[in-house]
């Protein structure tokens, strides 16, 4: 399977005009800091990943908040990363641990796939996630993925 390359800053662009009705209601601000990157990857799978955080970003941030999107490329290392940060509710360290299991929700009428979901997509990719988190203070889900190729 062959991919052909594409921008992985316009396609974070892409998710951020998606989204920006979402945020305007939501009261959330969204910020990006991203490196003109290019890279060869499945569109829908990042795509997906990207909405996945993002939609968890908002839900962290009831009362609106922060959003905030970084992308940095590595040429050394052949990666590329991708930061969601948000200033919302946060994690305590038994939800750390926890979040990713299917379905394991702390929201009412959660479906708990959506990390799950997440991490699947970014191992078919051949990528991995870390997520760092303080309650009361916010979240950032770091996504690092290939450069090239990953299906
Ligand atoms: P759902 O969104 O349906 O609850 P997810 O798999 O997307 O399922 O997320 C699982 C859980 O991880 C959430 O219920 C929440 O407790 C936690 N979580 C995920 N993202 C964030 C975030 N950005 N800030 C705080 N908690 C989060
Ligand atoms: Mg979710």
């Amino acid at each position: 399977l062959t991919y052909y390359e594409l921008r992985a800053d316009y396609l974070v662009n892409e998710m951020v005009s998606l989204l920006t009705g979402e945020a305007k209601s939501k009261n959330v601000s969204i910020s990006t800091d991203l490196a003109e990157v290019t890279v060869c990857w499945d569109e829908k799978k990042v795509k997906q990943i990207l909405l996945n955080l993002m939609r968890n970003a908002f839900e962290a941030m009831p009362d609106g908040g922060d959003l905030s999107l970084k992308l940095q490329g590595s040429t050394t290392k052949g990666s590329v990363k991708i930061e969601v940060a948000d200033n919302g509710t946060g994690m305590d360290s038994e939800t750390l641990e926890t979040i990713g299991r299917p379905f394991f929700t702390t929201k009412e009428g959660g479906t708990g796939l959506g990390l799950t979901l997440t991490k699947n997509l970014i191992n078919q990719m051949n990528g991995y996630m870390e997520v760092t988190s303080r309650p009361g203070l916010g979240t950032v889900f770091t996504v690092v993925l290939p450069e090239r190729l990953g299906g």
